[in-house]
Parts: C-alpha cells; structure tokens; sequence
C-alpha cells in the first residue's frame, strides 16, 4: 500500500519534533493521555446530548501498557475514536504553515510552539520508531488503522479494532548514547510519569503493576502477582482545597493545560457558594501570549459544568480588559447540554463573569499594594489591556480600573499610579500634567516639557498610542483634570507676568497675522508670544480636545476621515528669535517670511512631524547661515 505523505510543512515540524524539541522526551505521554481523556470527555459529552449513545461513565479509562520483551507501550482509551477521515485530518496535519513560520522567526521559544499549534501527538515520534493508531468512532461501524515510522508518511486501513476507542502502541526507539528509551518500558518510571503530569485526569487511568503479596496459606512464602491499579487521583485541581495544593502542581497545571511552559505570574483559586457556586483557577501570564494583539488571539475560559467540559473557550465569561487572564471555571449551576446561543444570555454566566472580574481586580490591587514588583512586570506586560479597557465601551469601565493604571513619571523615573501623583501634587497644584511621545526620552527632550518640569511639577510620560485617549476618557482624577502640557492653554505663569505676556502678545497682532498669511496653508490656527518655554524657541501646541499625538494615531486608522488637530505655534517671548521676528517684521518683510517658515518646519519636527517641504526649508536655511 503506497504511503501516504504528511502535508508539507508538517513534514518540517516532524523533523524538527523528532530533532528533539522537546528536550524533555517524557512528555510525549502527557500529550498522549491528555488526548485521550478529551475523547473520553467528547463521548461523555455525547451521551448527555445524544440519547442514542448510552454509555456507562464508570466505564471509562484510560490504559498504560507495556510489553517490554516487544519494546511497545500501548495506551489505550474508551473515549469517541476517530473515523478514518479524522484519522486522516486530525493525524496527518500536523500544523499550519502559519505555525511553522512562527516556528521558524522564533527559534528560541521551541518548547512553546508544541502544545500552542496542537501538535501533541507527534511528539511521541520523540521516542517511537514507529506508531500504530487503531481507533473505532463512536459514528462509523469500521475500524481504522493509521500507521507511521516518521516524516516518511503513514498508510490508513481498515482494521478490527471491535470496541469504540483508541489504541495507540508506541514501538519504543533503540537506546542510544544520549538517551536510553528503555527507561519508558520500566512500570515504576512510567507510573511516575503519569502522576506527575496527570494525575487530575478525571478518568482512571489504569496501569498492571507487580505486586509482592504472601502466597495463599503460606506465612513467609511470598509470590508476585500482577495487579489493575489506578495511579491518577483523579480529583480536579480546581476542586481541591487550596492547602492540599501545592505551587508546583498548580503550575504543572497550568502548562499542561495552557502550553505555556514558563510559570504564570500569580495563580487565583477560588471557591464560591451561594446565590451561584463555581470553582475557579485563573492564571495571569507572566508574558505576553505571542499572539495576543492578532486577530487569532481568543479570549474566555474553559468552563465546565460539573467536571465536564463544555466549552473550552468562554468568552463570556472574561471582560475584555483581562483578556490575558487564562484558567477555567468550573460550576453546578449550569446544565450540561446548554448551546452556544443559551450561554450567552444565561444570567448565571453573566454572574459568575461578574464575580470573577472582581476577584481579578481584587488580587490586581493587592499585587499593587504588596508587590510592586510583580505587578510593575504585570503592567508593563498587559497594562496597555487595562489602559484599553478604560477608554473601550465609552467608559463603562473606567472607574473599576483607573487605580489600576501606571504611567512613567518625570520625577519618580519609575512607573506611578495616578494616586501616587496625586497625593504627590504640590500646594496649589490644580491639574495632572502629562506629556505624549514615542519614548521616555524623547518625551523628556520636548521643549513642552522643560519649564514645566523646572517649576517643580511631576509630569505624566505618555508613550503609548491608547493612553491619552484613556485619560480623556478619565478627564478628571480625584477631581485633578488631565492637561496635556502641548495644549496652548496650559499657564504657569503669576498674574504679572501674564499681563506682561498679553501686553506683548496684542502689540505683536499684525507680526502675527502677517506671519500667519505665509503659513496659510499649513493648519496653523494662531501663533503667539509664550512663557511656557525655557530655552527652546519654538514648539507646537494645539487648541480643543485633539492632540496632535491623538491626531496621529486617529490618522493611522483604516477611516477616510482624517481628523486634524488645531495647532498653535508658540514663540518662545524669552528668545533672542522674538526680538528678531520683531525687528525683521519691521524692516525686512521677505526675511520675517523666511524666518516663519524655518520656525515651522523646526516646530513640527521636534512634535515628530513630517515637513512638507524639506527642499525648501533647507534652502531657506542655507540662505540664512550663508549671509
Ligand atoms: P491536540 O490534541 O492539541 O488537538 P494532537 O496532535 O495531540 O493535537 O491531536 C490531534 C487531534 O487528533 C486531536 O485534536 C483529536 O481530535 C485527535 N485525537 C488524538 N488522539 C485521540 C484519541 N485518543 N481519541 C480521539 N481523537 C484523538
């Protein structure tokens, strides 16, 4: 029978599986146990929908033999099997090239890729030189066998496999320097395997171990006899109380079931009773799911009603503002054949999402408080979800979350809250200044920033395109209102001085209107003298609601609409360039045109906006420096 050839790109990740990515080889039954008690899970679930289908449930297990004289371990389960179509899609794709490209640019993150494209039963081509499945469906009256030694491909044919399930037999590899494979065919090391990874498998899984027992009638003649034994407690972590659990088992769980090998940063158990009772084990990352801002990404936990699984991914169940939370909820008050369409609307989901979203926020609040450190990893890994969550839905949010949002500060050089800033603000302090940019420092360079710096006041760095539309969701914190220090009615000046300002800045009206016609066309709404600046001479600042970083990121947006912010250039009246504007206003009106358009261009470039005319800007300038 010709062989038939894995899909292309799963040929590669065969190789590279086999090629030890793993380079823990005993995984490979996990992934192998794991895959049969979801068959088990599937059958279940199918009997309770199905009324054709009667099953037992004490009757399921799963069974780990060995035969060591023929190098095989045989696992087998009583869970729905596979037709020979899902023999052929489920076995011979391994992953999509998607995967294998990820695969490829991520050299380094080889552990993760396994579990995350669903590749667990390759991995037993880690230790098996070859694999035979033998699985009868639930919904076809043949068995099947799927046969393969490796990237070479596999053959399907019918088989006589009578009860439904699957067997799978692993014909162990030769033992090699490096690793010596006979080790999987040792009962005790085997055993051990399975409790370590699987032991909250809810089905039994049953392994014949020898037994040392007296000889019937005899005192002290003993014989070995072989003996069923259940080696998986069984109990699912999640209902066990917590002290019976320890951070190991709560983190092997976590891998096991969310394919992220490195450990969450904080686990959440709880138990509820009452009105509606759930168990809960929740898990925030302690990075950031790699595809966490693509359209792939799917939030929700598993939820299970009764130990039964019956979604994998409940959406419903998480806000969006925690999307990265993963865990599972697992609950009584739910029945087992509900549809898709039912959860949404059903009033005990909308509870317990409810609660849970407060429990998050609760243990959110407390790693603030008591771990700083923690949670300044948390934020800088996921607070852009929080600072998102604030400003999505016309803020609905905003108030649950605004204690837990940080921001770098000027002062602090570390990230703060805003209740930080606040109790921080100095006497007569009216407003929380922040200032928007790409980075830290080009933040700290803006000529916006300095004086207000200078005078002692604490500024907010914006780096990021969804904060400033989080604090003008926010507008006000404690009664403090946000200010941008780029907009033009920012005034850090006393009553004197600001007489003094308004005095120069009417004299100077027509040097400004005149300076104005030459930039008609560049949406400059006004130009005037200012205080604002310490040493720079020039910088943008704009009118009303929309900043010029807001009518950046609103721009990049796929919307025709372009939005257009109303800026202001402002002229530092401290600047020898002042007196200079005044004096060529006055005697040498073609230069005062020159100078503006300089002035412009270098305005927008330190606001990091492009100029529309390099060419003759620098001409302009060369013309100057060249006098
Ligand atoms: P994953 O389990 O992550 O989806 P696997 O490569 O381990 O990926 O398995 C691929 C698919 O093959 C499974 O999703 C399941 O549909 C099917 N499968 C594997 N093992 C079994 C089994 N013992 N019984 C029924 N179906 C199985």
């Amino acid at each position: 029978m010709a062989k038939k050839q894995f899909k292309a790109e799963s040929k590669k990740l065969l190789d590279l599986m086999i090629n030890s990515i793993y380079t823990n080889k005993e995984i490979f039954l996990r992934e192998l146990i794991s895959n049969a008690s979801d068959a088990i899970d599937k059958l279940y679930y199918r009997s309770l929908t199905d009324d054709k289908i009667k099953v037992n449930k004490d009757d399921f297990k799963i069974r780990v033999d060995i035969d060591k004289d023929d190098r095989k371990i045989i696992i087998t389960d009583n869970g729905c099997g596979m037709t020979r179509d899902e023999l052929e899609n489920n076995l011979g794709t391994i992953a999509k090239s998607d995967s294998l490209l990820f695969k490829e640019e991520n050299k380094s993150d080889d552990i993760d890729i396994i579990g995350q494209f669903g590749v667990g039963f390759y991995s037993a081509f880690m230790v098996a030189k070859k694999i035979k499945v033998e699985s009868k469906s639930i919904d076809s009256d043949s068995a099947y066998v799927w046969k393969s030694e490796g990237a070479d491909g596999y053959t399907i044919k019918e088989g006589k496999k009578k009860e439904v399930g699957t067997t799978i037999t692993l014909k162990l590899k030769d033992d090699t320097e490096d690793c010596n494979y006979s080790d999987f065919l040792d009962t005790f090391k085997v055993k051990g395997i399975v409790k370590k990874y699987s032991d909250y498998i809810r089905y039994p899984i049953v392994m014949n171990i020898e037994h040392s027992e007296l000889k019937e009638g005899s005192k002290d003649e003993y014989e070995t006899v072989v003996k069923e034994e259940t080696v998986n407690s069984m109990i699912p972590i999640w209902k066990k109380n917590k002290n019976e659990v320890t951070e190991e088992e709560y983190n092997s769980f976590y891998s096991d079931k969310f394919f992220d090998y490195d450990k969450p940063l904080k686990t959440i158990h709880t138990k509820v009773e009452g009105n509606c009772s759930y168990n809960a084990l929740l898990y925030i990352p302690s990075h950031l799911p790699f595809d966490f801002y693509t359209k792939e990404f799917e939030k929700g936990l598993a939820l299970y009603s009764n130990g039964v699984l019956i979604m994998d991914k409940c959406a419903d169940l998480i806000p969006d503002h925690f999307s990265f939370v993963k865990g599972l909820v697992d609950t009584e008050d739910l029945s087992l054949n509900i549809s898709r369409e039912i959860l949404q609307q059903n009033v005990k989901v909308k509870q317990i999402a409810k609660s849970i979203e407060k429990k998050i926020k609760r243990e959110l609040e407390n790693m603030l408080k008591n771990d700083r450190e923690a949670y300044d990893n948390f934020f800088k890994t996921f607070g852009m979800q929080l600072k998102f969550g604030i400003y999505a839905d016309f803020g609905v949010n905003k108030d649950e979350l605004k204690d837990l949002i940080m921001f770098y500060s000027s002062t602090e050089k570390k990230l703060v809250t805003l209740d930080e800033y606040v109790s921080r603000m100095k006497e007569g302090q009216e407003c929380i200044y922040y200032a928007c940019g790409e980075s830290n420092d080009k933040v700290d360079n803006m000529p916006q920033v300095e004086l207000i710096k200078d005078k002692g006041y604490e500024i907010l760095y914006l780096t990021e395109y969804v904060d400033e539309f989080a604090l003008q969701t926010l507008t006000t914190y404690n009664a403090k209102k946000f200010v941008n220090v780029s907009n033009d009615d920012v005034d850090l000046d006393t009553d004197e001085e600001r007489e003094e300002l308004e005095k120069v800045n009417k004299e100077s009206k027509d040097m400004f209107e005149s300076m104005l016609k030459t930039l008609e066309n560049n949406n400059i709404s006004d130009i005037k003298f200012t205080h604002r600046l310490k040493n720079h001479p020039v910088c943008l600042t704009t009118e009303g609601q929309i900043s010029s970083s807001m009518e950046k990121v609103l721009n990049a947006l796929p919307n025709d609409q372009k939005v257009n912010a109303r800026m202001v250039m402002e002229i530092n009246e401290n600047h020898p360039i002042a007196q200079k504007l005044q004096t060529l206003y006055k005697e040498n009106s073609e230069e005062l045109e020159k100078y503006t358009k300089i002035l412009y261009a270098e305005a927008r470039l330190i606001e990091g906006l492009p100029i529309d005319n390099p060419t003759e800007v620098s001409n302009l300038i060369c013309d100057i420096i060249s006098k």
